[in-house]
């Protein structure tokens, strides 16, 4: 479960810029095609922050779509899974967003 590992890096990462104070929001912008599950980071967050300072912050994950470009037909088209495939048929195409997993805000009081 390669969520548990990155859902504690971003916590580790923000309990340190947080620099102690109470955090009540974290808001991740996870691509479609990252892989990862938002579900199983939620989990994985209840588990990570236990006992920091972001312990009861609410995680509020954004799924946008990937975003791709087509190399035979030259349209840009939105991808909602690892099915890399052009409404025209073609496979040769070029993937421009999707895969970050971003920390978008953290609101800290
Ligand atoms: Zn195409």
């Amino acid at each position: 479960m390669h969520e548990l590992s990155i859902t504690q890096s971003v916590v580790d990462a923000i309990v340190e810029r947080s620099a102690g104070k109470k955090v009540t929001v974290v808001r991740l912008r996870v691509g479609r095609l990252s892989g990862f599950v938002p579900d199983a980071m939620r989990f994985c967050f209840e588990l990570a922050t236990d006992g920091t300072n972001l312990q009861g912050a609410a995680l509020d994950i954004d799924e946008p779509p990937g975003v791709a470009h087509c190399r035979t037909c030259g349209e840009y088209f939105s991808l909602t899974d690892l099915i890399l495939l052009c409404p025209c048929g073609s496979a040769d195409v070029e993937v421009l967003s999707g895969r970050e997993l971003v920390v978008a805000s953290v609101d800290v009081v």
